[in-house]
């Protein structure tokens, strides 16, 4: 996926620093080498890199990171800090007109993913209680007006397009009808779908640029495709001159990109990503956050924060024990009922799991799927088993379940729910251990 590279790259430099005490000058110069090749290799634009790692190296040989006490965590911070800036710093919301309608401008070149965004935006903006027309206002395109019609029945919103068969109609003037027929019938979102070309040129930003003017939008959101690489850049700023946009939609980002559009294009032109749009159907639409995206692209999930609350509850003696006890290859019952009783100590069960890293997906969900009340149950499950059993759940047959399930007062079909996630937990934990995901194992060192 998106960014997979870059993450194993990072994580695998932050890996290296993390067995370092003290960081002399040239540990931090070797970081700050391996980080720019790994952004150059994704394809993130020059001058943001060069921007970006000279930040970086001249806060990690600050004194803020010398009298640390762990300086190799302080600089996966200043990295992922350093991350979240070029990304936009803070989160920024779709702006809606304070007197309706509001209305939303879409510009990119052709395939950039407008036509798609726009019913994806249409069917969110529909599940917030708004009531949003797409306008066609692409008419270059023979196959435009069908595809935004269909997009538009997918999201249940309504459309405005020119009468067919008309020939080729005027872009700027069924954008301003448009608009003036959202405002009679009470649409409060006006989504403006318009013409893309295969490469900037300037017919292409002087058509937009009079749809702009013609309609004066809230928003104008320029969609880019992540896949484009290098050229994000030019593609952008084409844009940014011939029209400007308020805002940025990074889109196509489940797909296979190397991440460098998406961590160039905020810091480039200034203006802030608002969406990221991630697949073919229409409900693969996100919020963008910039922390969040920085946490994905460096695979630390939060581990910054356990490692914190593992140094607010524990001395460092224990916090180093309990990153072990994850970390060790052969982990039993007997040490998750230990390590709970610690856990607890931690705060949630589920948030604490749901902190590891480099846990996508089914795992996360199955960790999620861990109820913190059944904590009391899972202890007295545990309890009820044998001392072999803890250490062993494979010979867990029918009749010492049943055995188990009667003495702790539950279910066997709880007892089972138990142990399989258990297996699934251990599994995943040798996984973390054998370094197939970042970070658990080093913790203790970071
Ligand atoms: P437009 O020319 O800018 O209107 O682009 P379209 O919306 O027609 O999208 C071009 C192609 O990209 C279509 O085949 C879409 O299905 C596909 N597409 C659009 N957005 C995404 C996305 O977020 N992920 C993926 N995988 N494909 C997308």
């Amino acid at each position: 996926a998106t960014f997979g590279t870059l993450s194993d790259r990072l994580v695998e430099t932050f890996k290296n620093l993390r067995t370092k005490g003290r960081l002399s000058a040239s540990d931090v110069d070797g970081t700050v080498r391996e980080i720019r090749r790994a952004l150059l290799d994704a394809d993130v634009a020059l001058q943001v890199v060069k921007d970006f790692t000279a930040k970086v190296r001249e806060r990690a040989l600050s004194d803020e990171v010398n009298k640390a006490l762990n300086p190799a965590q302080q600089v996966v911070q200043i990295v992922n800090e350093e991350l979240v800036e070029i990304l936009g710093g803070t989160q920024r919301k779709l702006q809606f007109a304070k007197v309706a309608p509001t209305v939303i401008m879409l510009a990119g070149l052709q395939g950039s993913g407008k036509t798609t965004f726009a019913g994806k935006l249409a069917k969110k903006l529909q599940g917030e209680g708004h009531t949003p027309i797409l306008v066609a206002a692409d008419l270059q395109r023979p196959n435009a007006v069908n595809q935004l019609q269909v997009v538009a029945e997918q999201a249940g919103a309504a459309i405005y397009a020119p009468e067919p068969g008309n020939g080729v109609g005027d872009p700027v003037k069924v954008s301003k009808a448009g608009v003036e027929f959202a405002r009679q019938k009470q649409h409060d979102v006006v989504i403006i779908d318009t013409a893309g070309r295969l490469g900037v040129d300037e017919e292409l930003m002087k058509q937009a640029s009079k749809i702009r003017k013609a309609t004066d939008p809230d928003e104008v959101l320029f969609v880019i495709d992540s896949m484009i690489g290098q050229d994000a850049v030019n593609t952008a700023k084409a844009f940014q001159d011939g029209v400007d946009f308020t805002g940025v939609v990074l889109s196509k980002l489940d797909g296979d990109a190397r991440g460098g559009a998406a961590l160039s294009v905020a810091s480039v032109t200034g203006r802030p990503i608002i969406f990221a749009s991630n697949g073919e159907t229409l409900d693969a639409l996100e919020d963008f956050h910039p922390d969040r995206m920085a946490s994905r692209i460096l695979d630390l999930g939060d581990i910054l924060t356990l490692i914190e609350q593992a140094q607010s509850a524990f001395d460092e003696e224990e916090a180093r024990k309990v990153a072990e006890k994850l970390a060790k290859e052969a982990f039993t019952l007997e040490d998750f009922l230990e390590q709970m009783q610690q856990l607890k100590k931690m705060g949630s069960m589920k948030k604490m799991l749901g902190m590891l890293p480099g846990m996508g997906g089914q795992m996360k969900q199955q960790l999620e799927n861990f109820d913190e009340s059944e904590i009391g149950r899972t202890e007295a499950i545990i309890r009820g088993m044998t001392p072999a059993e803890r250490n062993n759940t494979k010979i867990l047959n029918g009749s010492r379940r049943a055995r188990i399930a009667r003495g702790s007062g539950v279910s066997v079909t709880e007892v089972n729910q138990l142990v399989n996630r258990f297996e699934q937990a251990a599994k995943m934990m040798k996984k973390v251990a054998r370094g197939e995901n970042a970070g658990i194992p080093g913790m203790g060192a970071m």
